[in-house]
């Protein structure tokens, strides 16, 4: 339902934001309705989740009880469950096999039952009832052919049909977040030393009015300082450019 992603300056005296920014992201994506939330950073350890069923205040509770590191790369979910009940265990980020890939996803993976199959025959284990969890473990076994995360991102859409916004990230990429689009919106907040990924402006409208809104079926990998798009194909391709005027800040 609501996606965010920041990547702030990496490495010591970061600050390590991005529990902070992305939960800002969240509250202000709060006004699209959702039943779960969650969040996840990636630390060259793994990658880290949190997530809870019910308002975003569960999973601020959950961050204070048990936190989060404090690193500058991080994604945001609110979940509007199409597939699976709004439980803990449902709730987005899923993590693929071998645990150093996160994913979230707005949207519905329409033909999730024959992925599902095959990777379960292939041995894998599911801890949720989500069409989302398929492409976490098809990113994490496509991640295995390809370092390039980016590469590994466009054969797995390849695979999907349906409507999908996805973020991703991996534990060997600690300042790096990989977006697709198709049939759902995706949009890159451009910041100065920093850059935002977000199912619509709200979701980095505090820090940047700068945007970039991509097209359909394309691919987007961000770091504090870079943003690179490309075709599902893997064709150089360029996002619409475009600056928020509209008073959302408040
Ligand atoms: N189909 C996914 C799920 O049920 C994503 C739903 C959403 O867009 O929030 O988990």
């Amino acid at each position: 339902c609501g996606i965010v992603g920041y990547v702030g300056p990496q490495g010591a005296g970061d600050g390590g934001a991005g529990v902070e920014v992305v939960l800002e992201g969240l509250r202000r994506l709060e006004y699209r309705g959702y039943d779960s939330a969650g969040i996840a950073v990636v630390t060259p350890d793994g990658v880290q989740t949190r997530k809870k069923a019910g308002k975003l205040a569960n999973l601020v509770e959950e961050l204070q009880a048990d936190p989060l590191p404090a690193v500058a790369t991080a994604i945001g979910h609110t979940r509007w469950a199409t597939h699976g009940g709004p439980t803990d265990a449902n709730a987005h980020p899923h993590v693929g096999i071998g645990g150093r890939v996160a994913v979230i996803h707005n949207g519905i993976v329409e033909n999730f039952a024959t992925l599902r199959a095959e990777l379960a025959a292939a041995g894998v284990e599911f801890t949720s009832e989500t069409d989302t969890e398929v492409v976490a473990h098809l990113l994490a076994r496509a991640c295995e052919d390809t370092p390039d995360l980016a590469a590994a991102m466009r054969a797995v859409c390849a695979r999907l049909e349906g409507a999908f916004t996805l973020l991703a990230v991996h534990a060997d990429a600690p300042g790096t977040i990989v977006g697709a689009r198709r049939n759902s919106p995706l949009v890159v907040g451009l910041g100065d030393g920093a850059n935002y990924l977000g199912s619509d402006v709200a979701a980095f409208i505090a820090s940047t009015r700068d945007a970039l809104e991509l097209g359909q079926d394309q691919v987007v990998t961000i770091t504090p300082d870079s943003v690179v798009v490309t075709g599902f194909d893997g064709s150089p391709a360029q996002g619409r450019r475009f600056h928020v005027d509209w008073d959302a800040a408040a």
